[in-house]
């Protein structure tokens, strides 16, 4: 039996949630990242891709927050309402 990391989809020993230090990290990171709509649908209807990325990191910045979760989270919210 095994389960998969909650992060990563790993597969883990039954008796762990994460894979290790930083999934369980990054979990929980991502977990409190919150993404306005509007700005995702300014990201991929309004800006080219240098715009795009600027105003990623601009973003990043400002919340303190992983770019790589950040970028994930865009796109989970584009799939989910824009596409
Ligand atoms: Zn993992």
């Amino acid at each position: 039996m095994a389960n998969t990391c909650q992060y990563c989809s790993k597969k883990i020993p039954i008796s762990k949630v994460f894979c290790s230090k930083e999934c369980k990290e990054n979990y929980f990171e991502k977990a409190i990242i919150n993404i306005p709509k509007p700005f995702v649908k300014k990201l991929y209807f309004f800006c080219n891709e240098e715009e795009k990325e600027a105003e990623i990191l601009k973003f990043c910045e400002r919340h303190k927050w992983k770019e790589h979760l950040v970028k994930q989270k865009i796109e989970e919210i584009y799939l989910e309402y824009f596409k």
